[in-house]
């Protein structure tokens, strides 16, 4: 079935995927005989803005920064392991070697050493095959997915995504008031016949299908090999270019690796999104897309220099210098996933043993999350107060579905606390969970 006439409306609308969300245009403030209403504040938003919604969840989690609440909240890479002696180091040595020209303009490409690297790093990675002519440098794979939103997405236009979705992404496409469609999930991810089921509905071609194949945000599942392949080929047939976004695929502590969903014969046009922000430091704000149409990479390029010139100068050689010496990104990458994997697991065990019968949660073979579903009556935003009583945080589900209301789902990060605290962390929201109206079986 099309999706049906009058969208943009500000309705939830059904459709046999029953997944898409539509955002009602800005209230604008109207304006007698021409002139402004003094009532009224002088700026005008653009309608766009309907679609960014603030977060509650924020405002919750603003007071809970003191040292005694556990959060499994945030994404943040362990502090204590990033490596700022190193990074020092690479600092000092890029501006005894580079001086003024580590501080000045640079191209909007990127620094072209850091580049090359970049296709040594997802070749020996994701088994990608790129020129640095495809590498774009960005601000954080954040700005790639704003970048892409912005060249490729008219009002209206059909995004395909996971349900549940990372947020930031959710957030690029709102920006742009694309028609997010959350195409449904099982165990090996995505599920390609829910993909080809919705685009043989007919109705507008979607502009973009959104991927992140690798230890996903929120859930913590990787797309199984043959699904990979799946959806490539779907996404192929009909002509949709595929955004993949992959910040985790270095922090794998099981499992088998499968290649980038972009490095596959089956892909016919792709964006690969990579970034320093898990395996190095989020702070310094290096991340790569590689477009393989010459075309797209363009009008990429073009897009960012009307963002910000370029990435940092500065922080692009540091990296470089940094990553460029042998064995060292490899070494510290290999910490990262040993603590990691300890991490993990002592979530996993805590969660065994703390959470009430009729809770589920993911078993991720890497990244930084797991992803648990309670009992249905239990709302996780109310259950979230109850647990910020107790000293423990995480983020509620609600926000990362598309188009539909799910309120007993929740995302927990695992790289952020010690195994002592993951425990002590796990068996305080326990309580929380039994303090909750229906968790109890
Ligand atoms: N994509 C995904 C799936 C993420 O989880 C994140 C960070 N949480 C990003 C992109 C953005 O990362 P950054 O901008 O720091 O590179």
């Amino acid at each position: 079935m099309p999706p049906p006439a009058g969208l943009g409306k500000g309705v939830q609308t059904k459709t046999t995927m029953d997944l898409i969300d539509i955002h009602p245009p800005t209230n604008r403030p109207t304006q007698q005989d021409g002139r402004p209403d003094p009532a009224l504040p002088s700026f005008r938003l653009a309608a766009r803005m309907a679609g960014l919604k603030p977060s509650a969840i924020r405002e919750i989690l603003k007071v809970t920064e003191s040292p005694s609440v556990i959060s499994f909240a945030g994404g943040l890479p362990a502090p204590e392991l990033i490596p700022v002696s190193a990074i020092s180091r690479a600092a000092q040595a890029t501006l005894a070697r580079d001086g003024e020209g580590a501080l000045q303009y640079g191209p909007t490409e990127g620094h072209a050493p850091l580049r090359a690297w970049v296709c040594d790093q997802v070749r020996a990675t994701a088994g990608l095959q790129a020129s640095p002519d495809q590498v774009l440098i960005t601000a954080g794979s954040q700005q790639g997915l704003d970048l892409v939103a912005k060249v490729l997405i008219d009002p209206g236009d059909v995004v395909l995504v996971d349900n549940p979705a990372y947020l930031g992404a959710l957030q690029a496409f709102r920006a742009y008031e694309a028609r997010l469609v959350g195409i449904p999930a099982d165990g090996e991810g995505m599920r390609a016949d829910r993909l080809r089921e919705f685009l043989q509905t007919g109705g507008r071609r979607p502009k973009l299908l959104y991927l992140v194949p690798n230890f996903q945000n929120p859930t913590g599942s990787s797309l199984s090999a043959e699904r990979r392949r799946e959806i490539a080929l779907v996404a192929a047939e009909f002509g949709i270019p595929i955004l993949e976004d992959d910040p985790y695929g270095c922090l794998r502590y099981g499992g088998e690796a499968a290649p980038a969903v972009a490095a596959l014969p089956e892909t016919a046009d792709c964006v690969y999104l990579g970034t320093t922000s898990k395996i190095l430091a989020p702070g310094l704000r290096i991340a790569w897309l590689i477009a393989r149409d010459p075309r797209l990479y363009e009008r990429l390029v073009r897009a960012k220099q009307a963002v910000d010139l370029h990435t940092s100068s500065f922080s692009q050689r540091l990296v470089c210098s940094y990553v460029t010496q042998t064995g060292v990104l490899e070494g510290h990458i290999a910490r990262l996933c040993a603590a990691y994997s300890l991490r993990r697991t002592a979530m996993l065990n805590a969660l065994e043993r703390a959470f009430p019968p009729g809770c589920t949660w993911t078993r991720p073979d890497g990244g930084l999350f797991v992803w648990a579903e309670l009992p249905a009556p239990v709302d996780t935003e109310e259950l979230l107060r109850e647990a910020v009583r107790r000293g423990v945080t995480f983020v509620p589900g609600a926000a990362f579905w598309v188009g539909r209301s799910v309120r007993n789902t929740l995302r927990l990060n695992f790289s952020n606390a010690s195994e002592g605290r993951i425990a002590e962390g796990i068996s305080r929201l326990a309580e929380a969970i039994a303090a909750c109206p229906g968790a109890r079986p």
